[in-house]
């Protein structure tokens, strides 16, 4: 399985990184967790795609910097099965494919309702439990430290992914057992007052308890100008710590 960052940036994107989006290959399988800005290096980058049949797009939740990108999809009707999985029962109490229409239906983008699943995506299905994605291994739990619930991910059990959400001991136990950590680090330091979003150090708290292999930082803040920062913080309490960068691959 090749896993690569394709966004690495939470909020907005800047020169440096677009927002969150991660890519699993497996075959004729892609799947991508979060469409953020990054989910745009599929057009831009066509070998990404190349030999493609079924690109799996899952959301942890419906924030812009995690679904801008899936105005992109119009750009990838050369793959032929383009299905969305989202948590909208899960993390907003309202069916997925009614959120994602209200994304995508006009005014803002497509030109008729029809076109989000026949220009855009193939399929929307509800993201409400673990289970199989074509050949990948999906798990979920849903993380309530957000202004809006969001998931935490695991891909094949190797990899987590625990993102938008504060220091969340909770997750330790769904992390434990992946090599690889995917954890937001918005802020420097070894803990934050923001109630929405987690600090370095909390992050490698985190990654501690779980006894994973290896720490990447992702969903930066484009305020932090030094990312060494955020690596100090977090090397204190798990030392095989890097920040994640996009094309980073895993
Ligand atoms: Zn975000």
């Amino acid at each position: 399985m090749l896993v690569r960052l394709l966004g690495t940036g939470g909020w907005m994107p800047t020169d440096r990184r677009e927002t969150a989006c991660v890519y699993f290959r497996d075959g004729a399988d892609v799947l991508v967790l979060d469409a953020g800005s990054g989910f745009r290096r599929l057009v831009t980058d066509p070998e990404l795609l190349a030999g493609v049949e079924r690109l799996h797009i899952v959301l942890s939740h419906f924030h812009l910097d995690h679904t801008a990108g899936l105005v992109c999809l119009p750009g990838l009707k050369h793959v032929p099965a383009r299905e969305v999985w989202a948590p909208g029962r899960l993390v907003a109490g309202e069916p997925a494919e009614e959120l994602v229409h209200r994304l995508l239906d006009p005014p803002f983008l497509a030109g008729d309702p029809g076109d989000v699943t026949r220009i855009f995506a193939t399929a929307v299905h509800e993201l409400s439990r673990d289970g199989e994605i074509g050949p990948f291994q999906v798990e979920l739990r849903v993380q309530p430290l957000h202004n809006g619930s969001t998931l935490a991910l695991k891909v094949n059990g190797e990899l987590a992914y625990c993102t938008d959400t504060a220091y969340d001991e909770e997750n330790v136990p769904f992390v434990r057992g992946a090599r690889t950590l995917l954890h937001e680090a918005f802020w420097p330091g070894d803990s934050t007052d923001d109630v929405q979003h987690s600090a370095a150090g909390e992050a490698a708290r985190i990654a501690a308890a779980a006894e994973a292999e290896r720490l990447v930082l992702v969903h930066v803040s484009p305020l932090i100008l030094d990312e060494e920062e955020l690596v100090a913080s977090a090397r204190a309490r798990f030392p095989n710590v890097e920040v994640g960068r996009d094309g980073l691959e895993l």
